[in-house]
């Protein structure tokens, strides 16, 4: 059994050959036939210099994928999934947030119980904010109930499956790549397993709490069209609503003469039907837009260079 590890970095120069050396000490004795591909995402540090250090002072088979400026770890978990040639794939960051011990047990699990296909990491606690974790919470319900996808609260791309479930997620070659709808889109068995992740080692995290409501809104829209259909509901009984009170208008009218009171309702209600149909327009314009960039048929991401440390054959 090989196992490939796949790890998308992005200015991780200080994180690079820690994480290298965590993975050789945990494997020791345990897991002999291994391969890197890193993925370097267009970093604007020492990192492709970091890896190539490493590549080249190693017997272990290294791939480096060199991205021509960033696209994402989306984009670099793809073009590493294109390189590897394991029968097992593990996604793990470069930053040691996600114990390389881990990955063992992972092997070991999927070695054992040949009925799943995938063991993906999931933290049961989360070391952040009560309203970041509010907010989380809040958006696992919404997807879940939207999509026909299932979305797994806490489950992280830190994972390793067998090769059959890495060519259904290479089949998908969609431009806007939401993993975590990805990996459940596809199916195969997933076993979670529980893990705590540590501190970033160095370097700071990119996901700002705007960062994370884009996310939210790419996921949305990746997996489900239901806001597409809120919209139209909402217009239909917007006007429903508004059918009842020209009724009750009228009749307050006629048979008790009373006279509407106008300026404050209308102000109201411009604003909020002004403020409905802007959301409706925006609803609108997230599926358009993402449907014009996929119309495009951009590659997902541009290589400059893939180097290996592998002895190539005659
Ligand atoms: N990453 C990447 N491209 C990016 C952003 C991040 O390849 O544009 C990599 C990063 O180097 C790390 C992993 O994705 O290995 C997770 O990133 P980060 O630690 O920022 O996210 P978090 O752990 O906070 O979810
Ligand atoms: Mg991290």
């Amino acid at each position: 059994m090989k196992l490939s590890l796949v790890v998308p970095c992005y200015n991780e120069a200080g994180n690079v050959r820690p994480l290298f050396d965590k993975v050789n000490e945990e494997f020791e004795n345990k897991i002999s036939d291994y391969e890197f591909i890193f993925v370097n995402d267009g970093s604007k540090d020492e990192t492709m210099s970091e890896l190539e250090r490493i590549s080249s002072s190693t017997d272990i088979p290294v791939t480096i994928v060199n991205f021509s400026r960033n696209f994402g770890k989306e984009a670099a978990i793809f073009a590493g999934l294109k390189e590897v040639s394991g029968d097992m794939i593990t996604l793990i960051d470069a930053d040691l947030q996600q114990d390389p011990a881990y990955v063992v047990k992972m092997v070991e699990y999927l070695d054992e119980n040949p009925e799943y296909d995938c063991v993906a990491a999931y933290q049961e606690e989360r070391h952040e904010g009560a309203f970041i974790r509010f907010c989380k919470r809040r958006f696992y319900h919404l997807i879940n109930k939207m999509s026909d996808t299932e979305f797994v609260d806490g489950a992280s791309d830190f994972r390793t499956f067998r090769a059959n479930m890495k060519n259904a997620i290479l089949e998908m070659s969609e431009y806007h790549r939401f993993s975590k709808g990805i990996f459940s889109w596809v199916g195969f068995n997933t076993y979670y397993m529980p893990y705590d992740a540590d501190a970033r080692l160095s370097g700071a995290s990119k996901w700002s709490f705007w960062e994370l409501c884009k996310y939210a809104i790419d996921g949305i829209v990746a997996f489900t069209t239901v806001p597409l259909k809120i919209s139209t509901y909402t217009g239909f009984f917007t006007a429903l609503a508004a059918l009842i009170y020209i009724i009750v208008v009228i009749i307050e009218k006629l048979a008790f003469g009373i006279a509407v009171p106008g300026y404050a309702t209308i102000v109201v209600l411009i604003l909020f039907l002004g403020g409905l149909q802007l959301l409706a327009l925006g609803i609108n314009g997230e599926y358009l837009s993402k449907t014009y960039i996929q119309s495009k048929h951009r590659p997902i991401y541009i290589t400059k260079e893939v180097k290996s440390n592998a002895k190539k054959d005659a």
